[in-house]
């Protein structure tokens, strides 16, 4: 394009009176008045909702519905400070965890076989169905009911995605919520790695780094 032909799109484009922007059916924006608080405003609102490919997908076998998808974007931010858990959580949510399902679909590993089990592996089969995972999991709860003296039976939603519903022992539940997310991520990079997910190795992991006292919000 000569320069000539682009300064007469360029002056079209931006002498347009139209400055207003369409978001949607609800919503327009001036853009001549935008701040920048407006467009993150936009941004949280259009990211941090349960209408998104990722939590529709997880709807479909989980029954969380938008009150507590909202409030699990809300105590994602919260809950630590460590980026790769806060960005493994962010891809959990979204389902973009990587599993031997997709390395093989990408050419990567040769079969997607749960190294665990050998049955197909998959998000769900991972975190939901391995009976290797289950089996952990289980171990893990006891392990923190005995630790902190509680009396936690979560629903599987609440092992996948923390416990939503307010109650009086916040402090207990963030670090229920803590502890569950570092679990799921163990459970990941351990099956990445090919290495078995031990009970010891877990509470290891988590003592030696100090991970509730430092990471938790009471
Ligand atoms: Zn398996």
């Amino acid at each position: 394009m000569k320069a000539r032909q682009i300064e007469s799109v360029n002056n079209q484009f931006f002498t347009s009176n139209d400055h207003l922007f369409h978001f949607n059916r609800n919503f327009i924006l001036n853009l001549d008045k935008a701040k920048s608080r407006d467009f993150y405003k936009l941004f949280i609102d259009k990211t941090h909702n349960g209408g998104q490919t990722g939590p529709k997908r997880w709807s479909e076998i989980l029954s969380l519905n938008d009150e507590q998808w909202a409030k699990i974007f809300k105590t994602t931010r919260k809950l630590c400070k460590e980026t790769k858990l806060k960005e493994f959580q962010f891809k959990f949510i979204h389902r973009i965890v990587v599993t031997k399902r997709e390395l093989f679909k990408y050419g990567i590993k040769t079969d997607d076989e749960c190294c665990f089990c050998g049955e197909n592996d998959s998000i769900d089969h991972t975190f939901i169905h391995c009976s290797f995972t289950k089996s952990f999991i289980q171990k893990v709860i006891r392990w923190f009911n005995t630790t902190y003296n509680s009396h936690i039976s979560p629903t599987i939603e609440e092992i996948l995605f923390g416990i939503t519903s307010n109650s009086n022992e916040k402090g207990i539940i963030n670090k229920f919520n803590y502890i569950t997310l570092f679990m799921r991520y163990f459970i990941h990079s351990r099956k990445l790695n090919n290495k078995p997910i031990d009970l010891l190795d877990f509470v290891n992991a988590v003592q030696q780094r100090h991970l509730i006292e430092n990471n938790v919000n009471n």
